[in-house]
């Protein structure tokens, strides 16, 4: 590896395949932007298919070899991954400063989710390893013993977004490595410099040659990797739109497949709940805005009863309007910029299209006046909005609120329910178990009552277009194991 960091431009000129940095197929290169203040951070190169095809090759090399790491007992597996967590968690401050400055995270959000976090489901999976049965044996209905046998499928594609880049590729590294799988990962060429940080610290922690490959690079090349005849299983967060195609190919080759998708979830407020922010605001904050709007899970619909609509409405317009708008570096920061100049394009298109089709802006809409660098947009709140309208259809996936107002609970449930997305959630009430009997009537793959965080050690997924399978907990295991039945 040849690193260069002159202040704050950071160049790579390697890839790291098979245990080694080793020297791209062409040179071509990607160049990470800082969102906050668009000016280039650095240097890596780009992955073609010629880097693909040898990151693949390592990991089949990897996981084949018939005395290798698949075969380990988990336990020695285990301990590989908690010195990868030691080593991941050296590098806390530099994971922290590469992802906000790359896609404009604000640090205090990072500090929580984008290290820590990934090391906890890391260090969660080793233990998961350790009590991992491999074999089960049972009396079969027509005599004579079965052996269940779970073995590791193999060789993993894991696909990552740039909104929770480390956290992201945790979900995947752990449960593959836990197993006994081999990967090659592919980071979005938004946040590639963090991934060189993982690899650093892969490197550092000796993790066995070929256990885990990067390579950045784009979208054609992903659809490459995707369908590599030395893969075995895909596993891909991001947009809707990439699942569908990657879930096709997929079918295609009937290669397994885990798919995280997008979301539009409810924030349903029950007439008893408590509204001061004094209170609830650091809550409703964390599952409708977090990450400047940019996170899968948030609910971007809030619901809200007619009896109190006023009330909610003056809740959410002096949340978004008190949140602190700033550069991702700054401690203080609530809500920083957009990742991309495109994706600061894609939200304000949203919200001309919200008063096009007649909400009513309550707070925000436009840029702040006294940022003029970065790809800033004020949070921005819309009332009276239809279910039906785009805004309250789409992903917009930026720190934009559709409120609509109710009639009831079966009302309630229905509009939460009238969506194509099935992803997060959450119910605001005095009373959890009441909360938590609305929350069993939505289609979702997981929902808080009064909170929401994805907890490491349960499951977390979609329903509808925000995915197949899960990930986290015992449950994100399965995707990562074959079974084979051996009558005897
Ligand atoms: P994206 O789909 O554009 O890209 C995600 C990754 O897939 C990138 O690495 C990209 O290069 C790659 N990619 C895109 N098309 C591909 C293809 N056809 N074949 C192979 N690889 C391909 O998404 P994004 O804009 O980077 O991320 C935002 C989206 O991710 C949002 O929709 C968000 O909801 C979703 N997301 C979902 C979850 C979840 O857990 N459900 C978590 C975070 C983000």
């Amino acid at each position: 590896m040849t690193v260069v960091n002159e202040n704050t431009f950071t160049t790579y000129d390697t890839f790291y395949i098979g245990g080694e940095w080793v020297q791209p197929s062409t040179d071509h290169t990607i160049t990470p932007i800082d969102a906050s203040t668009e000016q280039p951070l650095g240097r890596v190169p780009e992955g073609a298919e010629a880097d693909i095809d040898r990151a693949v090759a390592a990991a089949r090399a990897a996981f084949d070899d018939p005395s290798g790491w698949a075969q380990w007992e988990p336990r020695r597996r285990a301990e590989v991954m908690e010195r990868l967590a030691e080593a991941i968690d050296k590098r806390a401050d530099q994971f922290v400063q590469r992802v906000s400055a790359q896609n404009g995270m604000p640090v205090a959000v990072a500090q929580q989710l984008e290290i820590g976090y990934p090391s906890a489901v890391l260090r969660y999976y080793a233990g998961l390893a350790r009590e991992l049965s491999t074999i089960e044996t049972r009396e079969g209905l027509f005599g004579g013993p079965i052996d269940v046998r779970r073995y590791p499928v193999g060789v993993v594609a894991a696909i990552v977004p740039w909104n929770f880049p480390q956290a992201l590729s945790m979900f995947k590294i752990a449960p593959a490595m836990a197993t006994g799988c081999t990967l090659v990962i592919k980071p979005s060429p938004e946040t590639v410099l963090d991934a060189y940080l993982l690899a650093e610290a892969i490197d550092e922690a000796q993790v066995p040659h070929g256990v885990i490959n990067i390579v950045p690079a784009g979208r054609e090349v992903g659809a490459y990797l995707v369908a590599h005849p030395g893969v075995d299983k895909v596993a891909f967060t991001g947009s809707t739109a990439a699942g569908r195609s990657i879930a096709e190919v997929c079918g295609r080759l009937l290669r397994p497949v885990t798919l995280e998708l997008g979301g539009k979830s409810a924030a349903i407020v029950l007439d008893d709940a408590e509204l001061n922010l004094a209170k609830i605001g650091a809550g409703l904050f964390g599952s409708t805005l977090l990450n400047n709007g940019q996170t899968c899970f948030l609910g971007t619909r809030v619901l809200a009863p007619r009896n109190r609509y006023n009330e909610v409405v003056e809740a959410f317009t002096a949340l978004a309007g008190s949140l602190t708008v700033g550069i991702a570096s700054d401690p203080t920061t609530q809500i920083g910029p957009m990742a991309t100049a495109r994706q600061r394009a894609r939200v304000e298109s949203y919200i001309a299209k919200g008063r096009a089709e007649g909400a009513r802006l309550t707070v925000g809409g436009a840029r702040p006046k006294d940022l003029d660098q970065g790809w800033f947009v004020e949070p921005t709140v819309f009332a009276d909005v239809d279910n039906g309208a785009t805004i309250a259809r789409e992903e917009i996936f930026g720190p934009v609120l559709s409120l609509i107002p109710y009639d009831g609970i079966d009302d309630a449930v229905r509009i939460a329910n009238d969506s194509d997305f099935g992803l997060g959630g959450t119910v605001w009430t005095a009373d959890p178990e009441r909360g938590a009997a609305v929350a069993q009537r939505i289609r979702t793959g997981t929902i808080g009552v009064n909170r929401y965080i994805p907890d490491p050690a349960a499951p977390f997924g979609g329903v509808k277009a925000s995915g197949l399978g899960r990930e986290l907990g015992p449950e994100g295991l399965a995707g990562y194991l074959q079974i084979q039945t051996v009558y005897r």
